[in-house]
């Protein structure tokens, strides 16, 4: 009898470990309809893919698009007749006003001895930066972090630049988590001058690459603390400034720069949806944002996320794959410096009531797919991991938590999940926010597998919810 029972409770056991993970699959893992339907999206992508095509010429024919500018305004004509020309059931466009910062004038910089020797530095505003006001002259003092600043004696640091010369960490795999750790320099270091008395910030730029390119990005003000110029240095130049400074810590930096801030200009997000066939009401936004800095093209950042968005919903038409909930891809306008653009996205829907289901981004560069970075709640996040042998063939099944994205952050709370498109990220910042930035940088193949692979994930949610 004892071994009856024995038996029979090693049998349930055995049924329930066996039966579990096959109601599981029931409900997420998908068929062999799902591998032939995705194997049909990366076929039409790599056979007929346009997202190279719309990339060359958003960066070619209109190039950089900086929030306010002409040719911001172009960008968003283009992507609302790009939407237009294939065919879903609506296209609109989400008022916003947006920030005007212009750059003006070329920005130069010397370094100036006690000799009266000068050495030029290839320097770029940072967005936001207040100009100079004509040639401004100063001491420097150098500091690797704000908290080495907040130590110093005043004295130090009263009427002169201050030099933030942290490089980004190497030793990270993942060069994003490097960007993210170093951007305090960037971000709130001419604040953190101004409040010590400096006259100025110079921000060795966040790349890992040892070149002469200054690489732009935003930087935000205090209320109440004096605005004073903020300035990226490329690595070489800051390499350079460091040892000169070794060598003559009298030494002075001239600055000349005509950046402005302008009153904001009407804006627009770019929308276009094909309606779900089953439960329309139910939401999934794929994304990029279509405005960049004003340096290079845009290509990377983001012309590639736009293009694959917009791939994404064509690749589901040209399959005749019809989401069963309805697919949104969206331009942000703004993700540069504001965030406005996805900050009215997620007001609009929450006035609207709507349901949205998932929320995906590509704002990584336009290289070749890992995977995606998911934020959602635990049990949201095995359903989406449990679809990873569907993406393993590509290259593509790296799923697992992490950053989503700047434009879809504020719908935090109203989607259920906001996902990350996650590519190779080893030459992004070579680029990012520089005068390289540009069409060439972008690889085809990379660039269509990725817009598959978004396509597949919108497929796989459309199809299974959440
Ligand atoms: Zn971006």
């Amino acid at each position: 009898m004892m071994r009856t029972v024995l038996l029979r409770r090693t049998l349930a056991l055995a049924l329930l470990l066996s039966a579990a993970p096959l109601a599981t699959r029931a409900q997420t893992v998908p068929s062999a309809t799902d591998s032939a339907n995705i194997r049909r999206i990366y076929n039409e992508a790599l056979a007929q893919g346009q997202s190279y095509e719309n990339l060359r010429y958003l960066t070619g024919q209109i190039g950089a698009r900086l929030s306010g500018s002409p040719q911001a305004a172009q960008a968003v004509q283009w992507g609302q007749t790009t939407m237009e020309k294939l065919g879903l059931d609506r296209v609109y466009l989400q008022e916003v006003m947006v920030p005007h910062w212009v750059r003006g004038k070329p920005e130069k910089a010397s370094i100036r001895g006690d000799k009266g020797k000068g050495v030029s530095l290839n320097v770029a505003a940072l967005g936001g930066s207040v100009g100079t006001g004509g040639k401004l002259r100063a001491g420097v003092v150098e500091v690797q972090s704000l908290a080495e600043l907040a130590a110093l004696p005043e004295a130090r640091v009263k009427g002169k630049f201050v030099f933030f010369n942290r490089p980004m960490n190497p030793l990270y795999v993942e060069t994003g988590q490097a960007y993210g750790e170093a951007g305090d320099q960037r971000r709130s270091g001419a604040a953190a001058a101004a409040k010590r008395g400096a006259v100025g910030a110079l921000v060795r730029s966040l790349t890992l690459a040892h070149d002469d390119l200054p690489h732009t990005g935003t930087m935000s003000y205090q209320e109440g603390v004096t605005q004073v110029p903020a300035a990226a240095l490329s690595t070489m130049g800051a390499d350079e400034l460091s040892q000169l400074l070794k060598a003559d810590s009298k030494l002075t930096v001239e600055l000349e720069m005509s950046c402005q801030t302008l009153p904001d200009v009407k804006s627009y997000n770019v929308v276009g949806e094909i309606k779900g066939s089953k439960y329309p009401d139910q939401i999934i936004t794929v994304g990029g944002h279509l405005d960049s800095w004003d340096l290079g093209q845009g290509a990377h950042d983001d012309g590639t996320g736009c293009v694959q968005s917009m791939e994404a919903l064509r690749l589901l038409k040209a399959t005749g794959l019809r989401p069963e909930r309805t697919v949104r891809a969206v331009l942000f306008m703004n993700e540069e410096n504001g965030n406005r653009g996805g900050l009215k996205y997620a007001e609009l829907a929450k006035a609207s009531n709507e349901n949205h289901l998932a929320a995906i981004e590509s704002d990584g560069g336009g290289f070749t797919p890992r995977g995606f970075n998911i934020e959602a709640a635990p049990s949201v996040v095995r359903k989406i991991v449990a679809w990873q042998p569907l993406f393993a063939p590509y290259g593509s099944g790296l799923l697992a938590p992490g950053h989503a994205g700047t434009d879809i952050g504020p719908l935090k709370g109203q989607a259920k999940a906001l996902v990350g498109y996650d590519c190779d990220s080893q030459r992004y910042f070579d680029i990012h926010h520089t005068a390289a930035d540009t069409f060439d940088k972008v690889n085809r193949r990379e660039l269509e597998l990725g817009g598959a692979s978004m396509a597949a994930l919108v497929y796989l949610l459309s199809k299974y919810g959440l």
